[in-house]
């Protein structure tokens, strides 16, 4: 979360939002949320949404999209209060979550009431907000047409806004269907808003299919990663791979961090590894249930833990504020996910570092996302002797690790096996530092002394 403004600042603040048309009370509310500036997006958008027009926006992740389209939506709600006023699609469960709170941030000067439907939650809780009448709904495809079809008296035939969030992602899931029918059911007279990092074939499609002569704005080219952005490369031999990833733990101990893997048994392992040397890891991957994925991601917002596991799942459209730092852990196999990956950092003008991780095996991979996103990265330093000073220590953590995942499935039984555990509940779980949970310094480098696990 950005700090609270100074007193010029926030009038400064106020200022600039009312000089795109956002009224007093609503730029407030963005001030109030340390909002200095409107991003690039939020000014090329936010003039052209309420003058009522159809938009696309073209955005990287973290460009302060979000606001780009509550904004607009709050202020035509001021103006003409009703419910279910506006519908927002969104691909993830996770987002549709922060999408909805952030509606909620910046509207709770004026009341405003939001519902989320989405997998993996009780049908019916969410049917008894829809008995509230919020004036925002925000949701998964799938689960908006599970009501649609199934919640007694719920319909959209009053929608005044449709606006699809990551429209790229939505189709890429595969949620062509579920949308098609959402738009059977509501207004044709209605302002639409369609936001996608990317302009595929699938989107301009549907921006065919559903948009009124859109205004496009676009704040970045194609799969650019923003300035304040620093990037760098390891090349680390494979079988050192966990060694490695525990130096950077260490020497960024300071640091929130996002550690990305390639697959599910992956982040699971690394979590266990680095929380075994004492480093505040937590896992989050699709194989988790949802309320343990939220509770993984709120213990990581709160703080509590610097080190978030994760795998793809996990790397878009996820608002975690002030990650300071992006590990790819394994080489993103389709090299944009690498820019949504790294989009983690760096948000909203603040500065960030992007390390990836690159093994002998990895090294056509690694150059393709060179080629992407046109840059030559440099080597991040870190010194073999200081790196195999872990070595004993991570293989042992390794080993404990592994026997932990044997232990938690066979407890899980069969087949279902239980791959929610991120350790917490594990009284077993003693480092081998003889420290429990986050903070710890599992390294043997160099780096380390009077730093705190500062959270910015
Ligand atoms: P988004 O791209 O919507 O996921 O936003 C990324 C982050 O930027 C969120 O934490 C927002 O709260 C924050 N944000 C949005 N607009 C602004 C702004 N104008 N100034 C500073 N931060 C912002």
């Amino acid at each position: 979360m950005a700090s609270a403004l100074t007193a010029t600042e926030k009038t400064a603040a106020v200022e600039a939002f009312t000089a795109l048309g956002v009224c007093e009370e609503l730029a407030t509310a963005a001030a109030d949320l340390g909002w200095k500036d409107p991003s690039e997006i939020q000014r090329a958008s936010i003039p052209q949404a309420l003058q009522g027009k159809d938009v696309i926006g073209l955005a990287q992740t973290g460009s302060g999209k979000t606001g780009a389209f509550a904004l607009p939506i709050l202020q035509e709600l001021l103006d003409k209060p009703q419910a279910f006023f506006a519908l927002v699609l969104s691909p993830t469960r996770e987002l549709a979550i922060q999408i909805s709170e952030q509606f909620e941030a910046l509207g709770a000067g004026i009341g405003v009431k939001c519902a989320v439907l989405v997998g993996g939650v009780d049908m019916m809780a969410q049917s008894i907000q829809l008995g509230k009448r919020p004036h925002v709904v925000v949701g998964t495809p799938g689960r908006v047409v599970d009501h649609l079809t199934n919640t007694k008296g719920f319909g959209l035939k009053q929608l005044q806004v449709l606006c699809l969030d990551e429209a790229d992602r939505l189709l890429n899931l595969d949620f062509e269907q579920e949308i098609d029918q959402i738009l059977k059911v509501i207004p044709r007279d209605r302002r639409t808003q369609l936001f996608s990092a990317t302009m595929t074939s699938k989107v301009a499609k549907l921006q065919r299919a559903c948009l009124r002569n859109p205004v496009k704005v676009e704040v970045s080219a194609k799969y650019s990663t923003v300035d304040s952005l620093k990037q760098q490369y390891l090349f680390v031999p494979a079988k050192h791979k966990d060694c490695y990833a525990c130096y950077l733990f260490n020497e960024l101990s300071a640091s929130t961090m996002m550690v990305f893997t390639r697959t599910c048994d992956q982040t699971r392992k690394l979590a266990l590894v680095a929380r075994n040397l004492g480093f505040g890891a937590i896992p989050i991957h699709g194989q988790m249930s949802q309320p343990k994925r939220l509770g993984a991601l709120n213990k990581f917002k709160a703080g509590e833990r610097n080190v978030l596991v994760a795998t793809d799942v996990a790397s878009r459209g996820l608002d975690i504020p002030a990650v300071d730092v992006v590990i790819n852990f394994d080489v993103p196999q389709n090299s944009k996910d690498y820019v949504h990956r790294v989009g983690r950092t760096a948000r909203a003008g603040r500065s960030g570092l992007a390390i990836t991780l690159v093994t002998q095996y990895d090294v056509e991979l690694y150059q393709k996302i060179e080629r992407l996103i046109n840059k030559k990265l440099d080597a991040y330093p870190a010194p073999e002797e200081a790196v195999l000073l872990m070595h004993e220590r991570v293989n042992e953590a390794q080993r404990i690790a592994l026997q932990q995942i044997r232990e938690a499935d066979e407890k899980g039984g069969g087949k279902k096996r239980n791959r929610d555990g991120d350790g917490d509940d594990d009284a077993r779980l003693m480092t081998i530092m003889g420290k429990r949970g986050g903070g710890g310094r599992g390294g043997g480098g160099r780096g380390g002394g009077g730093r705190g696990r500062g959270r910015r």
